[in-house]
């Protein structure tokens, strides 16, 4: 229900290296000749492609609604639905599927408008042997590389992403806070770092039932990531803890995001809440800054994780920087 960051897909298909013979990849010909189908399927078959033909455009149609083609060659004039719908079709169901036209010269702009609408290359009639077989391969390979490109991508998003918040993981949060730190020191800039864990959470849990506490963690990551700057980073730090990294920022700055975070998670209403010792879920929160109070990432690290403690030392449901322990707590709990 709640997601910090955008939905990601599930890759496809494995990536697999296909054989030069054709690797199997699956082929739709579409033509209303049936010498033109039979002509494709001889030739492309001998080449190891596992090919299909469809005489019109509805049956091509139909048999997407069942199947997923890595290729579709198409002819363009068909009575009834042409090849342009054929492409249309074959896209929206299957935006991995490639299609090839097959046009006469007299026809070459329904190719270019083709091309324009998604199909990856055109054949001009009367094509050779040699000509198909070169578009098909390149075809082919075309989409093999988009699909490795897309599935590095969820790969790389997964291995950095925390699946119940959909915030960065513990071990992504590491990597950023270090080039955030390297960044700050060649620029001579500060990095403020937050650390926050939910009040009482435990009670919240044994009452409400992990299930809802699971929920009280994806709202409460939503409310973090949609409150905070587009350069600040949040990240699941583990259990009930997260972390804010607020790049660019000195401790005053961090204490001003770490106070309105405080009072947001305060306000916001979370199911069975009511359940906790003051009635509503909060959040304690420490806060240090580089390179005033810390000259590396786990001192900075180990100095927010202090102030945090000592927030919560106070009562809970506060705002604690680091070094100022003698001040008065910040926040508006207790
Ligand atoms: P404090 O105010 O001192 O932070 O008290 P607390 O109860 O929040 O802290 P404690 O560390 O005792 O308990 C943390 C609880 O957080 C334990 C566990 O029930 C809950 N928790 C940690 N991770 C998850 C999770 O992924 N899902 C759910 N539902 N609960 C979790
Ligand atoms: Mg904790
Ligand atoms: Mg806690």
């Amino acid at each position: 229900m709640f997601t910090a960051k955008g939905d990601v897909k599930l890759p496809t298909e494995p990536v697999i290296d296909q054989p030069q013979d054709g690797g199997g990849s699956s082929i739709l010909v579409v033509d209303d000749e049936e010498i033109m189908r039979s002509f494709l399927h001889d030739v492309l078959s001998g080449e190891g492609y596992q090919v299909e033909v469809a005489p019109t455009g509805e049956e091509a149609v139909e048999r997407f609604k069942e199947k997923e083609y890595d290729l579709v060659i198409t002819d363009i004039k068909m009575p009834g639905i042409d090849g342009m719908e054929v492409l249309q079709e074959a896209k929206r169901l299957h935006p991995m599927t490639e299609v090839v036209v097959m046009t006469g010269y007299a026809s070459l702009e329904s190719a270019v408008e083709s091309m324009k609408k998604g199909a990856a290359d055109y054949i001009t009639k009367p094509f050779n042997i040699d000509q198909i077989r070169i578009v098909v391969a390149k075809t082919l390979e075309r989409r093999k590389l988009r699909q490795k490109a897309e599935d590095e991508e969820f790969y790389k998003h997964l291995s950095r992403t925390d699946g119940l918040t959909n915030l960065y993981n513990h071990r992504f949060f590491h990597q950023l806070l270090e080039s955030e730190i390297s960044r700050a020191k060649r620029f001579k800039q500060s990095v403020c770092l937050l650390m926050l864990d939910i009040d009482n959470f435990k009670i919240y849990n044994d009452k409400n039932g992990h299930l809802a506490g699971d929920q009280a963690l994806k709202q409460l990551a939503w409310i973090l990531d949609k409150s905070v700057r587009s350069c600040d980073i949040v990240a699941r730090y583990g259990g009930e803890e997260f972390v804010v990294i607020a790049p660019q920022t000195d401790l005053e700055g961090g204490e001003i995001l770490a106070t309105r975070l405080n009072r947001l998670v305060r306000e916001a209403k979370f199911d069975g809440e009511g359940v906790l010792p003051q009635g509503r879920l909060t959040i304690s929160i420490g806060v240090a800054s580089f390179p005033d109070q810390a000259a590396d990432e786990r001192s900075l690290i180990e100095k927010a994780d202090r102030a945090l403690y000592q927030a919560k030392a106070q009562g809970r449901d506060k705002v604690c920087i680091y070094g100022e322990k003698d001040k008065e707590a910040k926040g508006s709990g207790n």
